[in-house]
């Protein structure tokens, strides 16, 4: 990439949640393949671990020659066709495999363009579900510290402060928040007694509890107990809601087993998936529910599911899906990631020992470094490049989700990277 298209992206582009008149640093990709990032520093081609797997979503790697190959045979008989009217053999075969790998019972599948708008779909289909039986259920219930995404209706059950609600004060619909649910070694009791009496409180208003189970991704890397889960979950069947499972994040063995529910022993109603589904390849989602569920949407007013975006059931992004969950079927996963678990928590421990770091946690092939001080994410970013490591810090989190297929190596590379870029810029 040439120094001109550099400054036109910085004059013209916006990235995640970036500033147009003061943007941060990016780095040029020329390339990715394997477990390795080919990216520009100061016009110098360097390789490097991606310790993010691009957000959650590259499992496999860059250049992966099954998905490759998917995409490739796709593109021969077509891009994209729409979805009102008509289908496809990847769309089908797409559904087939969520729904053996989904939960028993959760078999009506809604395909969606990204995580959001699968939440939005959720979202929408609880509404829907209770308007059949004439109640107005309009509010979700849900913990503070959870993230669901950046449009409006995900964002109204998105950390209230992280996600910025008293700014859109107004616009969006307010929900009920429980506390942040306990982390694992800490008593759950209070917050027992907390949100059973917050729930009775609304009881009637709540259309659905919504949460990521186990482990809050974007909105703080928050690990906590599946008690905690199944009391969630309790108290919504208690009182006539749905239970929706936010699996984007950590869906498909992230967390160690295939779901972060199954740990939990909690069959939702709804479970949203997106992120790894097609190994980081293409944008794709899917809300997917039980036949009781679509029954009650389809005897609701609207008398069908109000929801049909124009890229529904993209036929490339449902081959290479196709093709992921068939490379996710080919390897004992969970043993996978239950070796990066070990080498995460082995390779992490000696963080704990740094002035600046306030805790250590790992959670299937998930790494997080908690610092006492918010990162400073230019010089972090920078000192883990120097030491052969893609990172993005956020608030005061380091943290790595490396692709399944790093070896031990390149497991050890990251957290000495991650230790090692603290320790420089934090002490
Ligand atoms: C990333 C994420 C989303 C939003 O997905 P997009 O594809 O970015 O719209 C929703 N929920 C969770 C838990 C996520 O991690």
């Amino acid at each position: 990439m040439s120094g001109e298209q550099l400054a036109f992206d910085r004059e013209h582009l916006w990235h995640p949640y970036s500033s147009m008149t003061a943007p941060t640093r990016v780095y040029p990709v020329d390339s990715a393949a394997g477990v390795r990032l080919r990216l520009q520093r100061d016009g110098r081609p360097v390789e490097v671990v991606d310790a993010m797997s691009s957000w959650w979503a590259a499992q496999h790697g860059y250049a992966v020659p099954e998905l490759d190959a998917a995409v490739r045979d796709q593109l021969g008989r077509m891009s994209h066709v729409m979805f009102g009217g008509l289908t496809h053999e990847p769309a089908v075969e797409l559904g087939r495999r969520l729904v053996d790998l989904a939960p028993a019972g959760l078999d009506k599948v809604f395909l969606a363009d990204s995580g959001s708008v699968s939440v939005e779909v959720a979202m929408k289909m609880a509404w829907q579900a209770h308007a059949a039986s004439g109640l107005s259920r309009t509010k979700m219930f849900t913990v503070r510290g959870g993230y669901h995404g950046d449009t409006f209706s995900p964002m109204s059950v998105t950390d209230p402060d992280g996600g910025m609600h008293s700014m859109y004060g107004g616009l969006l619909i307010e929900h009920v928040f429980a506390d942040k649910p306990p982390a694992p070694d800490e008593p759950l009791d209070t917050w027992i007694e907390e949100t059973t009496r917050l729930f009775e409180q609304h009881a009637d208003e709540i259309a659905a509890v919504i949460i990521e189970p186990l482990l809050q991704g974007a909105g703080g890397m928050h690990v906590y107990s599946p008690d905690a889960v199944r009391h969630l979950a309790a108290l919504a069947r208690r009182h006539g809601a749905l239970v929706i499972f936010d699996e984007i994040a950590t869906g498909f063995w992230r967390t160690g087993t295939r779901w972060a529910g199954d740990r939990c022993d909690v069959v939702p109603d709804i479970l949203c998936v997106g992120k790894a589904l097609t190994g980081g390849y293409l944008t794709l989602a899917a809300a997917i529910t039980t036949a009781d569920v679509a029954a009650r949407v389809d005897a609701s007013p609207a008398g069908a599911m109000m929801h049909g975006p124009t890229f529904m059931a993209n036929p490339l992004a449902c081959a290479v899906a196709c093709a992921n969950l068939d490379l996710l079927a080919s390897y004992d996963v969970a043993a996978t990631v239950g070796r990066i678990e070990a080498d995460l928590t082995q390779g992490l421990a000696p963080a704990g020992e740094l002035a600046s770091v306030a805790g250590v946690r790992t959670i299937g092939a998930v790494g997080v470094l908690e610092l006492r001080e918010p990162v400073d994410v230019a010089r972090v970013t920078e000192a883990a490049l120097d030491r052969g490591v893609w990172v993005r810090p956020f608030r005061n989190l380091v943290y790595a989700m490396p692709p399944f297929i790093c070896t031990r190596a390149d497991i050890a590379t990251i957290t000495a990277a991650m230790i090692g870029a603290v320790e420089e810029v934090h002490g």
